[in-house]
């Protein structure tokens, strides 16, 4: 009771951060999974989650979608999803050489990064990818050509990695991770290898960019942060980490009884925002609860306006 009356006391305004939420391919990842159990009907299998989202997973589980790890759990002849954050050649092959049923619900955005370390390797450089260690994107991408790729996760390795050829040498980037920290990670690379070789347009992609935008405006006029995304989304993490070098307190929330209510207290101005897997209506949550505290002015700071969207797989698409 004496933390809900300490936050209730000072909470005066919430500034929603924007753009948030879902962006164009998780849109279209949950819109893949939507119509193969229209089509299909349950169970489809989906390898690894759909996207980084506890209630997005629970919503399609709920419907028949069936999370697993690996192939291997795949019954033959089943329906298969492949995540947003895309899958290695290894994993593509395993399930073309068991006939699986696949729709492909990676991200245009991911698959253009693959795209270009085929491209990076296959002209024969080593290839730099800045991104974090064990997340599935990386993987997904590492697997394209494990003997030429080497991950650079921070600044650190970016000291010490070792290239076969410094003429020869490219960098990518993981689509989520924080601008500001990749630039440095860059710089570090580009004062090794002089030659340093890199995409067209940039890896981290529009909806990173422009939430991590927003964030930072908002962060700078917040005492607290909430940002609302999972554990294990990247990006979400990244708003966090973003708003706190911002000047904010900052903190991930699951949904809005992860809210901590000690947070709030002597807190003027609230922001909010979500990561791109986060589904707005957890967001609209958010701001009912701290509306019912006694925020009074509910404000927005927008960042970007967004008309990105990704068309389906074929497989996916209505006949
Ligand atoms: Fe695609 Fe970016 Fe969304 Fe990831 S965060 S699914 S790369 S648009």
């Amino acid at each position: 009771m004496a933390e809900w009356a300490a936050a209730a006391d000072s909470v005066h305004r919430v500034l929603l951060a924007s753009p948030r939420s879902f962006c164009a391919g998780v849109e279209r990842a949950i819109e893949v999974v939507e119509q193969a159990l229209r089509r299909h009907g349950p169970p489809v299998y989906v390898r690894k989650q759909i996207v980084h989202n506890t209630q997005v997973v629970a919503d399609l589980r709920a419907r028949g979608a069936v999370f697993v790890d690996e192939l291997d759990e795949v019954p033959d002849g089943a329906v298969t999803v492949f995540s947003a954050h895309g899958v290695s050649p290894a994993v593509r092959r395993a399930a073309a050489d068991r006939r699986l049923p696949v729709i492909d619900a990676t991200c245009p955005l991911v698959t253009k990064v693959h795209a270009e370390a085929r491209r990076f390797a296959g002209r024969g450089d080593t290839v730099l990818l800045i991104g974090h260690a064990g997340h599935e994107e990386t993987e997904g991408t590492l697997g394209e050509a494990r003997e030429r790729i080497r991950l650079v996760p921070d600044p650190a390795t970016a000291e010490t990695v070792q290239v076969d050829d410094p003429s020869r040498v490219s960098y990518l980037v993981q689509t989520t991770l924080a601008v500001d920290e990749a630039a440095g990670i860059l710089d570090a690379l580009r004062r090794r290898f002089p030659a340093l070789a890199g995409p067209g347009s940039d890896d981290i992609c529009y909806a990173t960019t422009n939430r991590q935008r927003a964030v930072t405006a908002v962060a700078a006029r917040a005492d607290v942060v909430l940002v609302v995304g999972s554990a294990n989304s990247s990006n979400s993490l990244r708003l966090v980490e973003v708003a706190e070098r911002a000047g904010a307190r900052a903190h991930l929330v699951d949904n809005v009884g992860c809210v901590d209510l000690r947070w709030l207290a002597g807190a003027t101005t609230v922001g909010v925002t979500a990561g791109a897997s986060a589904p707005p209506a957890l967001v609209d949550e958010v701001v009912a609860a701290l509306t019912a505290l006694g925020a009074r002015e509910v404000s927005e700071h927008v960042a970007a306006v967004e008309d990105v969207s990704f068309t389906l797989p074929k497989e996916a698409r209505q006949p």
